[in-house]
């Protein structure tokens, strides 16, 4: 595995299909998962290790985002072909002005809690694509919204590359990875796997006909009772993220709720 740090390094040979698996690193099996399908199903995995200032708000956890870079090199290094890792001035050099907005989608949920967020991951996102050039891009489901907003993004600008999700990768007690889970304390770790039993019970009911909005005031109740400070928990169309009143096709979960001073997020598809 190479690791590049500049733009102008980054060159492949011609006729080689590209996988790419944009990420903020601190590296686990989620993040692994996405490489390892970049490498089957192309013939050169790229991925870039960005923490990308632009989709944290003011008070977010930017400075003390994890980094490690050297354990993260040493993870990928058996997967990817190319590890890389811009510094902040060459993603966005002096001067830089260009924002990428994706109305609609990317309002509700995550967007109303993080203001700017999504503008932030659609822009670093357009520009990676634009730098490395990739054939298919591979993006986790557990960040649902995201997928949706780069979905949308990619069909509106008509960007010549496809888009695979690929599905959230747990603790074996449910827990979705996440770089964000080592802000966990002991008591906090045990009590997190409560979102996705939750989000699991409430599609269950919801697939058993239950009424969705007195199973969704249940299902907040319930994550209130454990500890958790609910930010949102909805049932939602997969494609608009409208919150939806009874069962349908294309339908999922979401759910973000802090613990203590860690916020989560998770999600899982209904029908
Ligand atoms: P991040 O480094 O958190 O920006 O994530 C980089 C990519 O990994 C994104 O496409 C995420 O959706 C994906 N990802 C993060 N956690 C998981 C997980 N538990 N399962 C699958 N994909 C994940």
């Amino acid at each position: 595995m190479r690791i590049v740090e500049r733009i102008a390094d980054l060159e492949f040979p011609a006729g080689k299909t590209v996988g790419f698996v944009p990420t903020m690193g601190t590296f686990h099996e989620g993040h692994l998962g996405l490489m390892r399908r970049a490498k089957s199903e192309c013939d050169i995995a790229i991925a870039s290790l960005f923490v990308n200032p632009l989709q944290f708000g003011p008070t977010e956890d930017f400075g003390k985002y994890p980094r490690d870079l050297e354990s993260d090199a040493a993870r990928a290094s058996e997967i990817l072909d190319v590890l890389f890792t811009p510094a902040r001035e060459e993603v966005y050099p002096a001067g830089y002005a260009t924002n990428i907005s994706v109305a609609g989608v990317s309002e509700r949920w995550e967007g109303a809690h993080r203001p700017g967020h999504f503008d932030g991951v659609a822009t670093v996102v357009a520009k990676l694509f634009n730098i490395v050039r990739p054939d298919i891009a591979y993006f986790g489901r557990k960040d649902f919204q995201q997928c949706a907003v780069i979905r949308k993004m990619v069909n509106d600008l008509n960007m010549p590359l496809r888009i695979s999700i690929e599905p959230t990768v747990r603790e074996s007690d449910g827990l979705a990875m996440s770089s964000r889970n080592m802000y966990l304390s002991e008591e906090e770790r045990r009590t997190a796997p409560k979102i996705y039993e939750t989000l699991c019970q409430t599609r269950d009911s919801i697939l058993a006909d239950g009424e969705v909005d007195q199973l969704l005031t249940r299902a907040k109740s319930v994550l209130r009772d454990a500890g958790f400070h609910v930010d949102y928990l909805a049932y939602v169309d997969d494609e608009s993220l409208v919150p939806i009143a009874n069962k349908q096709s294309s339908s999922t979960l979401i759910c973000a709720a802090k613990i203590g001073n860690t916020r989560l997020i998770d999600n899982i598809q209904v029908a």
